[in-house]
């Protein structure tokens, strides 16, 4: 592993790069993704963080975990609103969080690992209201969809619960949960994620799983 500690991760943000130093994280967003894992409709924003340093290029296998892709609609954030849109796979390693989990210990170790997101370009809406739209494919076929109406907590909601007890600085990212069809990564799969605003292609992304 090459680690340079000198410098945090950019993404792209219209062509140019920005650095988010933290990626706040939504669970449990979508009611038929809590369904599909069994999870209770939580009472309030279920809320976790990704560090800078799990933002990585590559969708990745990992030599000894299952890494398994949520597909969700991200936001970089200024002046404490929404700035941008784009998408990004929340990367889990499910067997190790549903043991956590089991013991109800933090999700770290499953979720905020070295490269445990990707994201797409981000595109900057401006003050634009919209509604947005996730879809992955993958290998050609669709896998997950879903909408920021499918949401329980939409996005400007998420926001104001987060900011009672986060500061969100300029350029970090939310990441709003994802919709059902999670699964697991494999060796060679294509994966296309999109994100439409007001039923237009705006965004779209490609990976290929590596080693
Ligand atoms: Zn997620």
């Amino acid at each position: 592993m090459n680690i340079n500690n000198s410098s945090l991760t950019p993404i792209l943000l219209d062509g140019n790069t920005i650095v988010p130093s933290k990626i706040v994280c939504v669970g449990r967003n979508y009611s038929q993704h809590i369904a599909e894992l069994g999870n209770a409709i939580p009472s309030e924003p279920v809320i976790f963080i990704k560090p800078n340093t799990a933002i990585k290029d590559d969708l990745m296998t990992h030599p000894k975990d299952a890494i398994h892709y949520e597909t969700e609609l991200a936001f970089v954030i200024r002046s404490g609103t929404i700035h941008a849109v784009g998408v990004g796979l929340d990367l889990t390693k499910r067997d190790v969080q549903n043991s956590l989990k089991e013991k109800g210990l933090p999700w770290e170790r499953a979720k905020a690992f070295d490269g445990s997101v990707v994201f797409s370009e981000f595109i900057g809406i401006g003050a634009k209201g919209a509604d947005f739209e996730l879809r992955l494919f993958i290998d050609g076929r669709l896998q997950q969809q879903g909408t920021t109406q499918n949401m329980l907590y939409p996005p400007h909601e998420l926001l104001s619960n987060i900011a009672e007890f986060i500061t969100m600085l300029d350029d970090d990212i939310l990441m709003t949960g994802t919709p059902s069809g999670v699964g697991k990564i494999e060796l060679g799969q294509a994966f296309c994620a999109q994100v439409l605003m007001n039923n237009n292609v705006v965004i779209e992304k490609t990976w290929r799983v590596t080693t």
